[in-house]
């Protein structure tokens, strides 16, 4: 395993790993980029084939997440955690300690917070151990930050409808969404309630059920779901879903989704480009997440942290404008935004410090 050559390593400032044999904790720390803040990300637990599939995976993570952080004007920097092991078999509360220890080690360089294969229990647990963790607050969702980010990617996928068609109406439109977990069912809630047609489809049948029986989902083959014939796609399970092949057999004129990193490579990024799809940048749309956590640590209320969410349907509508008129990538357009935050962001910090 290379680290500082690594595909994904892009500068990190931090890549820190831990061993702890008693509870059989293997995970990583990266911090991407501090310039605004401390760095605030999910930890995420994942069976990961190998240790090199798990660096990939942080590093790419932590990276997003300072271009998320940066787009949605929050005074946080980009990092993640990964803990690799099976959540469904190897998630022991000594682990959870053990992951908290490792956390509070950094020293508030790193905030964690729920991701996929943890949840707001585990990181109560992790609390026992340290102060730096974020999203446990008692608000309407026991501090689940997704219903957040399912508002986020609604809001973006209204943004993109209107860009598209002229129109925010979202009665008489079609979105196939894959994966009904806790973005995915939130999601779908938001476009039913306002006269969408949703398909779903998703490997896990409870959740397949739930999203049929109480919203009205249409039940889909998960190996069709992102060929659909229909308005709107939106990848809501695992990243990398673009590639050569997904982005020639893709149906809809729209993608717009919660999951990260969704473009397998930059290469398929200029594919959808190519085919004439708007494809929303994944940081941009699903961004209402680490907003909640960002409201949730300074005790904002509701309509505060609603009202910074709301600012994702604004930003997407600017992106896509600009990438218009340069006849270019959304994707990259909107990467180039954060890099100028940031940019800015370093510029206050070295003023700062000379007066
Ligand atoms: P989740 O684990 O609750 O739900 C994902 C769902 O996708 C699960 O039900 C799973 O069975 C299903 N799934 C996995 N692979 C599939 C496939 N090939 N076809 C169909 N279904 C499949 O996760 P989540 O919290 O809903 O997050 C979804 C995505 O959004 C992830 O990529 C996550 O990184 C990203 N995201 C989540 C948040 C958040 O607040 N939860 C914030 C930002 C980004």
């Amino acid at each position: 395993m290379s680290v500082f050559s690594a595909p994904a390593f892009d500068g990190h400032e931090l890549v820190t790993f831990c061993c702890d044999k008693r509870s059989g904790l293997r995970a990583i720390i990266a911090v991407h980029n501090s310039t605004l803040g401390p760095a605030v990300g999910g930890c995420r637990m994942f069976p990961y084939a190998s240790d090199d599939d798990a660096l990939h995976d942080v590093l790419r993570l932590s990276r997003g997440m300072t271009y998320k952080s940066a787009l949605a004007g929050l005074p946080m920097g980009g990092g993640k955690s990964v803990i690799i092991g099976d959540p469904n078999s190897q998630k022991t509360r000594s682990l959870l300690l053990a992951m908290g220890d490792f956390v509070n080690a950094q020293n508030g360089r790193y905030v964690a917070a729920e991701d996929s294969g943890t949840g707001v229990a585990d990181i109560r647990v992790m609390s026992e151990r340290t102060d730096w963790v974020s999203g446990m607050d008692e608000n309407e969702y026991g501090g689940d930050p997704s219903p957040s980010t399912a508002l986020g990617v609604y809001l973006a996928i209204r943004a993109a409808i209107s860009h598209r068609l002229g129109s925010t109406e979202l009665r008489g439109i079609t979105v196939a969404v894959q994966g009904l977990g806790h973005v995915g069912y939130y999601l779908a809630r938001h476009l039913i309630a306002d006269g969408a047609t949703v398909y779903g489809a998703d490997l896990n049948s409870a959740n397949l059920n739930r999203a049929v029986n109480e919203l009205g989902v249409i039940a889909t083959e998960p190996g069709k779901i992102l060929r659909l014939p229909v308005d709107v796609v939106a990848p809501c399970a695992m990243g990398a879903v673009w590639n050569r092949r997904s982005v020639e057999e893709l149906r809809a004129g729209i993608v717009c989704g919660a999951a990260n990193n969704q473009l397998a490579s930059a290469r398929d990024g200029a594919l959808l480009q190519d085919r004439g799809v708007l494809y929303c940048p994944d940081f941009l749309v699903n961004a209402g997440g680490i907003i909640d956590v960002h409201h949730q640590r300074i005790g904002s209320s509701a309509r505060v942290k609603r009202s910074h969410i709301g600012r994702i349907e604004t930003t997407l509508s600017g992106v896509l404008q600009r990438a218009d008129q340069l006849q270019r990538q959304p994707q990259l357009i909107a990467e180039e935004l954060a890099e100028e935050y940031l940019a800015q962001g370093a510029n206050a910090a070295l003023l700062k410090a000379a007066c």
